[in-house]
This record gives structure tokens, sequence and C-alpha cells, in this order.
């Protein structure tokens, strides 16, 4: 099933009279969701993403603007009718019922010709529970489980009617580290698997990036940016997208342009062929350095972190906006550990340059 997003706004009313402004939590949101893709709803904490989910779910109205789920406008439907599975970053579960009863009660009021008998109801919550690999636990009660088998059964919960949509806000972040991996590979799975069209919201971009179709990412209720975690990685839109995008993050100087030719400091970096001399933020990657001695771009080395196959320098650079500058080379690299400076060539592929004032990328 498409979602359709449609110039959708929720604004908040201000909390108190001393308050003088609301907030504007969704802004504007004009994108799609193509059928039987997983969509990362991506960005900081307080950006809009759950009020996004909860507009696309119908627990909230919106200010303006429409959803559209295929050719059907969804907008003035309660979450009851849009049929949408719902599940939440704390399980929810009903601690007094067993596995079984929580995953078979949204089907208990199903009315009219959608109305199962007992048998029918038990049939598929075990259909389910074999889905996300709880089918042996179907006797338990919540507080008799792990964290990650809790979050397998709301998921079972949220799928057992076969939603349209499958809506996940933070599922993973009550989990511990070695558990939210393999939570989200089944996420992963059991979606690809019934094909239903999933948005998943998190503020962990390597979660994003590692499981999504697409990410959609976010900054104080607006889009920044929509694409393949690769193409925006890749090619990012803005500074805000770079900066949250990647482990270890983007290394950011202030340079300046002039005459075609990209400066940070005195060192000239790179050519910028087109580009109108101003003052710019260079965004490296920690992979855009090439370790070499008549490098033109030099740092003051701190230290040096083995990783097995890759080698971390870590430098300093007075133009850098961070503390530190990390360069992520391979380990078959020779380092002069007694060195003082290190110079650099730079990937031309892995440098983005950015209006200074706007922060826009300058291609
Ligand atoms: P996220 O899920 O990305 O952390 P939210 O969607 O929860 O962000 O919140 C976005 C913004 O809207 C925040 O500034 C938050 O304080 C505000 N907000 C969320 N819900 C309400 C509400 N019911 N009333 C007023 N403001 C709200
Ligand atoms: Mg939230």
């Amino acid at each position: 099933m498409k979602v359709v997003l449609k110039n959708l706004t929720k604004k908040f009313p201000p909390i108190n009279k001393k308050a003088a402004e609301g907030v504007t939590a969704v802004n504007n949101f004009t994108f799609e969701i193509p059928d039987g893709k997983l969509v990362g709803l991506l960005g900081p904490s307080g950006c809009g993403k759950s009020t996004a989910l909860n507009l696309i779910c119908g627990l909230l109205t919106p200010t303006s603007g429409k959803i559209f789920f295929g050719d059907d406008d969804v907008t003035e439907l309660p979450p009851e009718r849009r049929g949408v599975g719902l599940v939440f970053q704390n399980y929810a579960l009903y601690p007094h019922l067993t596995v079984r009863q929580n995953i078979i009660f949204p089907l208990e009021n199903l009315k009219g010709k959608d109305k199962l008998t007992k048998a029918q109801m038990n049939e598929k919550a075990l259909e389910i529970a074999k889905l996300v690999q709880i089918d042996s636990l179907m006797d338990r009660k919540p507080g008799e489980l792990s964290g990650g088998q809790q979050q397998r059964v709301a998921i079972a919960r949220a799928l057992v009617k076969m939603p349209r949509v499958l809506l996940l806000d933070e599922p993973l972040s009550n989990l511990d580290a070695r558990l939210r991996l393999q939570t989200r590979e089944e996420i992963s799975r059991i979606q690809k698997e019934t094909g239903i069209t999933t948005v998943f919201v998190t503020h962990d971009q390597e979660e994003a990036m590692s499981i999504s179709d697409i990410i959609v990412v976010m900054k104080d209720g607006v889009v920044q940016q929509v694409g393949k975690p690769q193409d925006v990685y890749d090619e990012p839109t803005n500074l805000f997208v770079a900066k949250f995008l990647g482990t270890p993050p983007i290394n950011v100087f202030s340079g300046c342009v002039k005459d075609s030719k990209l400066y940070i400091g005195e060192d000239f970096v790179l050519d910028a062929n087109g580009v109108s001399d101003r003052e710019v933020y260079v965004g490296i990657r920690p992979e855009g350095f090439v370790l070499t001695e008549s490098g033109k771009f030099n740092c003051e080395l701190s230290r040096v972190e083995v990783m097995g196959r890759d080698i971390s320098v870590v430098a300093t650079n007075a133009h850098s906006e961070n503390p530190t500058v990390r360069a992520i080379i391979s380990a078959e690299n020779k380092l002069d550990l007694a060195a003082k400076t290190v110079s650099f060539d730079l990937k031309p592929n892995k440098v983005f340059i950015f209006d200074k004032t706007t922060e826009e990328r300058i291609k």
C-alpha cells in the first residue's frame, strides 16, 4: 500500500500563556512511501518524528494537508479504520495476559463479516508468532520474557490483522546493543517476508541506514532530504544532513573558495571550478583522506587508534569545527608515529562544500 503525504502540517498550540508561540512539529511534509518499502524517518529528538507517525496512523489530526493510502484519502478516518499496525518503544503489552492472548487481542473486537471464531484466532496468532519466532512462548506472560521477546510480541500483535501499513516508533530503543542489532535484522526480514509498507522511526542514523529502503531526514519539523541511504550519504543536500549521517561523523572545517580553489586555512586542498569566491564549510568524510607525505592538507597528529583492518588517525587542525579530526585509512599504511604533522590528499567525492551562511551544499 502506497502512502502519500501532501503538504502535511501539524501545529501544536502554545502550552501556556507565557509561551508566545506554539510548535510546528510537522511542517509541510510532501513525500511518497512506495508500496512494500521500509521507510526510515530519521532525525534528532524533538524533530517531529512521532508526530508524523501519529498523523499517519490517525492518533493525531493534521492542522492542514492530506494523507492517502493508495488512492484513498484517509485524512479524516479514525485509526481503527485505517488498517495500521503500531509498535512503540515501550512494547505496551497487557501484563496480565499471555503472549497468545496479547496477540489475539486486536482480533477480538472484529465485527460482522470479519468476525473470527476462537479457533481461527488461535490459528492466526500461531501463524504470526511463528513469523516473529515466539511460537514457543505462547503461554508465558510478558513479565516472563526478555525485552527483545516482548518487542516481538508487540510486533506480532501489530501484524496479526495484516495491516496495510506498519508503523514503528523507536521500537529498538529499550533493547541492549546486541538485541537491538538482532531485532533490527528480524524487523527487516519480517518486513520483506510480509511486504507490508512500513515506516520506521528512529533517532539512530546507523539503524535507519541499515534497515531502510528509503530514509527521510528531518530537522525541526522540516524534511531535509529523502532518498536511498547510500545516496543521501554520498550526496547530502546540506550541512545538517552531512553531519547527521555517518560514524565516525564527517569532519567539518572553515574554509574559503578563492579563484576556483578550495582552501582550508593556508592549505589549497582541492580545485573548486565553477564556485564563486566565498566563505564555506568543508565537510570531509573520515574515509576521504589519503595519507601522503606530499599531501596538500596538513594536520597536527594527536594519536593513532588501531582497529584491525583500518587505522583511525586522530589529529587537530586550527580550522576544524570539531575538537579533533578523524581520518580512517587502511592498516597497510606505514605511519611515522614520531611525526608531529600528517599530510593528506583528499578524495574529491568525499569532500563536500557548504555555503557558510545558508549551509546548503554547493556543487
Ligand atoms: P520526536 O518524536 O522526533 O522526538 P515529537 O514528534 O515527539 O518529536 O515532537 C515534536 C515537537 O512537537 C516537539 O517540540 C514537542 O515538544 C512538540 N509536541 C509533541 N507533542 C505535543 C503535544 N501534544 N502538545 C504540544 N507540543 C507537542
Ligand atoms: Mg518520538
